[in-house]
């Protein structure tokens, strides 16, 4: 522990460990959070992060065909040109390896590790008003004192285990994909059973498919999908990119989702069918996210948003061979996007294979799982291994998995038990000093998530050096600022996509979870300029005091 009791020691008292800020979590958040603390305000920083090696949500999710949606090189830190520079993507979109070996670069070129400690999981954080710090205890029992908490635990990291009756006499294995076991996964000669198909299930059947000796897709709701289109980026496109990358960063800050690409200006209703048509063709063509930017209006007008999704579901069709496989593969309930449109490689065509078979859990629902497979109303099927893509307990599940406490001894699980509530997702009322980075009310999960990170992380370190140079001990949200910004995140929200019923981001995915379009879906350039004007007034929203 060298710098322990670095800057503050003065104010820890000898049973804790005091520091001036403790991060939770080491994946691009917590790693970017820890770099700037220290190397831009000379801060003294302990990273807490319950995995073996940083990654995040990337050290846990090693499931077969793991693979990112952004493109690699925007899929990055733009806080280091040298860094830029010198990692070289290898696909157009990065596996999950590659990620892995991305941020422990990260890691040892700015010599992250020492300030972080692994294996070192966050039971309970509570503010102790009596010395203005935060307390926060670990499953080992040790406990850390700082004026200043920042989560970075991710959007997507607390994995959703659905509750079905006899999983606990399963005979086999079952897995979930977010908790992946790090040795991997043989599927030779299994017969395997795969609970889901969002982006992961989606990612994963294709690649289990070519190993399995069989496998079951149980589908609850069908998927739109776009094809990723992945290859190997040769050395040209790398070096163009690395010349541009300037003007990459600049449309990227500029853009609704933090992606390389605009929106187009264009409505899908002002272009004739032909050339409607050949918009979405020559961007399924192309691949990837982009096919949701080829108008401007796919996710706020219906009829707009019905060109695609007719477009997805001929696509469908012609993909898969049987034309009963392709009906039950085809989406109607929701809009195109309106839940996070995944991309694939092979994900139609994997229902051509002679091993896979598509159950469809609308008609008949799984019943139990048995000893020997799983039991829907319709059949029972025998199963060596069950994979659960079965998603997160997201945004406000990383948050609420460990006892967090503000003024008062108020838990958040209590201010938050009919919805998430923060100030531009930053802050929460009650809660001095803690930020939470990417928290619910931000974009984050709309857009590539480095950009939200950076955006936040840069705000957050601003801000605690403004405090500083003023002599200022506390910042704490108002209950008025963040229950404008609540009316705000739901006035953005006026759009196509709380019409995804069992959405994740309505957190409809988890039983008795309330209801609330989470992220803030007003843009990611528009909120980085509300969050700068904010700063820019003396952080209007926010009470500061000198303690
Ligand atoms: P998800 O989108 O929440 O999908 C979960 C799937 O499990 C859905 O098909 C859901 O069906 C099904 N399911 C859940 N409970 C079930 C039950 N009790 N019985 C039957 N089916 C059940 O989760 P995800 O696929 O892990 O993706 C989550 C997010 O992670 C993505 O949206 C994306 O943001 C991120 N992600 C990104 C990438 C990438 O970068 N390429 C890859 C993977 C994930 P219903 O739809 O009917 O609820």
């Amino acid at each position: 522990m060298a710098n322990a009791h670095r800057h503050d020691g003065a104010r820890a008292s000898a049973g804790d460990l005091g520091f001036d800020a403790i991060i939770i979590g080491a994946g691009f958040s917590g790693l970017y959070q820890l770099y700037s603390l220290r190397e831009r305000l000379q801060l003294s920083v302990r990273v807490l992060e319950r995995a073996a090696d940083v990654g995040g949500t990337w050290y846990w999710n090693r499931y077969p065909g793991a693979r990112c949606d952004s493109e690699s090189y925007s899929y990055s830190f733009s806080f280091s040109e040298h860094l830029e520079q010198e990692w070289n993507w290898s696909e157009r979109y990065p596996a999950q390896p590659e990620i892995m070996r991305y941020l422990r670069h990260v890691a040892e070129r700015f010599d992250l590790r020492r300030d972080i400690d692994f294996n070192t999981e966050v039971v309970s954080a509570r503010f102790d008003e009596g010395r203005g710090r935060w307390l926060v205890t670990t499953a080992c029992d040790r406990v850390f004192s700082a004026t200043y908490l920042i989560t970075a635990v991710g959007c997507l990291s607390a994995t959703n285990v659905p509750t079905i009756d006899g999983l606990e006499d399963f005979r086999g294995q079952w897995y979930h994909t977010g908790n992946w076991p790090p040795a991997g996964v043989d599927f030779h000669g299994r017969r395997v059973g795969q609970i889901g198909t969002g982006s992961t299930g989606i990612q994963a059947a294709p690649v289990i498919a070519a190993q399995a000796a069989h496998l079951y897709v149980f589908q609850r709701t069908p998927n739109f999908s776009i094809p990723a289109r992945n290859a190997p980026l040769a050395p040209q496109a790398q070096a163009e990119i690395k010349q541009n990358y300037a003007e990459i960063r600049r449309i990227m800050r500029q853009s609704t989702n933090g992606h390389p690409f605009l929106l187009s200006p264009q409505s899908a209703l002002e272009v004739t069918p032909e050339e409607r048509r050949a918009r979405y063709e020559a961007a399924w063509q192309h691949g990837g996210l982009r096919f949701r930017a080829t108008f401007r209006d796919l996710l706020t007008d219906r009829r707009a948003n019905d060109t695609a999704a007719d477009f997805i579901r001929e696509k469908i069709r012609d993909i898969v061979v049987d034309p009963a496989i392709a009906e039950r593969l085809m989406p109607r309930d929701h809009p195109f996007a309106a839940k996070r449109p995944p991309i694939d490689t092979d994900y139609f065509e994997t229902f051509n294979r002679d091993n896979v078979t598509l159950v469809d859990l609308r008609t008949l629902p799984i019943e139990r799982i048995t000893p020997s497979g799983i039991k829907t109303a319709g059949a029972e099927y025998p199963l060596d291994i069950i994979v659960f893509a079965t998603g997160f307990d997201a945004m406000t599940g990383p948050l609420l998995g460990f006892d967090l406490r503000g003024r008062g001894g108020r838990a958040l699980r209590d201010v938050w038990a009919v919805g998430p509530k923060t100030y531009l997702g930053l802050q929460i009322a009650g809660f001095p000093n803690l930020f939470t980075i990417t928290g619910p009310g931000s974009p984050s999960v709309l857009c590539n998530m480095p950009v939200p990170i950076e955006q936040h992380v840069e705000w957050i370190t601003d801000c605690i050096g403004f405090m500083r140079a003023h002599d200022l001990a506390f910042i704490e949200a108002t209950e008025d600022a963040m229950a404008r910004w609540g009316t705000e995140v739901a006035a953005a929200a006026a759009t196509l996509l709380p019409e995804a019923a069992s959405s994740w981001y309505l957190g409809a995915n988890v039983p008795g979870k309330p209801r609330v379009f989470m992220p803030y879906p007003g843009g990611m350039a528009h909120y980085r300029g509300l969050c700068d004007q904010v700063a820019a007034n003396a952080y209007a929203g926010f009470r500061l005091s000198a303690g």
